[in-house]
């Protein structure tokens, strides 16, 4: 992503097997006969695992152990058979888009792939998109050393956090989400660079190959693990998407987390939601952009932390399970 102002590249299902119905109806039975009594609530529940910051840091620490995830390199075929290997465990459906660039500074023609991972798409009433870009940026801009520059960063909170959090979550919302259908949208290619015009390349992708049926709205995470964690409203997204945005941080309030979701409006971040908010889907990026190692080589796992991942976790998480879905109104 890139900041407008100030940057030169701005840039469980129960398994019901056969004996078990068996036993069912054996039990029915004898309750029938009044030789047993069961209260309705013994119907098995599936057991719930909340979110947790811990796992989700551990992913966050899985991805930056591949090297950069940059396009061509090991890190980063490394990085996407992970994340497809997770959601296969853990969604209905996996998508590969896979698509192809031609990058100005080699010349040469680069595989990109974008992991589309779905819960509950089709049975929905009510679509989320949820995205994080797991490719990491070549070139470390930001060094104050010029020799440094041309090195790639481990993009342990830019890439590898929002990655984080959505496995994290894919595993902790399989079975939950009631009506609402998820898809976790891993992109590529947002921060290949140098400069805006080679950037957010997954995104744009995706916001020609929409998900059938369409999302209703989308939510970009983006730089959400910094140990010292902050999310303002995001100004762009105040702006295409303001009914989620205050109904997301007035839930974030309720949770008692309005010191790390603040009711003030943030900088406005260039970014791939833009992609989708020009696609017609309203979506908002999750963004704290006060993160001294942007685009550095010091952007490392020990500048992240479980308990920021698991805030942003906990906040989605509550978020997609509510009793009744928050929807966009038309
Ligand atoms: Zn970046």
């Amino acid at each position: 992503m890139g900041q407008e102002q100030n940057h030169q590249d701005a840039a469980a299902n129960l398994g019901r097997s056969p004996a078990r119905k068996a036993g069912y109806r054996f039990l029915a039975t004898l309750v029938g006969l009044g030789l047993l009594s069961v209260p309705h609530s013994q119907d098995p529940i599936p057991a719930v695992t909340p979110f947790s910051g811990e796992a989700a840091y551990t992913y966050l620490k899985k991805q930056c152990e591949f090297g950069p995830r940059v396009p061509g390199t090991v890190g980063h075929a490394k990085g996407k058979t992970f994340i497809q290997d997770e959601a296969t465990k853990y969604a209905d459906k996996v998508e590969l888009q896979n698509f192809t660039h031609r990058w100005s500074k080699t010349r040469d023609v680069y595989d990109m792939t974008n992991v589309l991972a779905f819960q509950n798409w089709e049975k929905a009433t009510t679509r989320v998109i949820l995205l994080a870009h797991w490719d990491t940026r070549p070139s470390a801009d930001m060094e104050p050393r010029p020799e440094n520059r041309q090195k790639p960063i481990a993009g342990a909170n830019d890439g590898a956090s929002g990655v984080a959090v959505l496995l994290e979550l894919m595993k902790t919302l399989k079975g939950r989400t009631g009506s609402v259908g998820i898809c976790y949208a891993f992109v590529d290619g947002e921060d290949l660079g140098p400069d805006i015009s080679e950037m957010f390349l997954g995104a744009e992708y995706l916001s020609r190959h929409l998900p059938t049926p369409k999302p209703q709205y989308g939510i970009l995470l983006d730089m959400i693990g910094d140990a010292d964690l902050s999310i303002p409203k995001e100004e762009y997204s105040n702006y295409y998407a303001p009914e989620l945005m205050k109904a997301l941080y007035l839930h974030a309030a309720s949770l008692d987390m309005r010191s790390t979701f603040p009711n003030v409006i943030g900088s406005p971040i260039l970014d791939d939601h833009l992609s989708l908010n020009r696609a017609g889907i309203p979506t908002i990026d999750l963004i704290d952009f006060d993160y001294p190692y942007w685009h550095t080589l010091q952007d490392t796992p020990d500048k992240c932390s479980a308990e920021s991942l698991g805030k942003v976790g906990k906040l989605l998480e509550t978020w997609l399970t509510k009793p009744t879905p928050w929807t966009l109104k038309r």
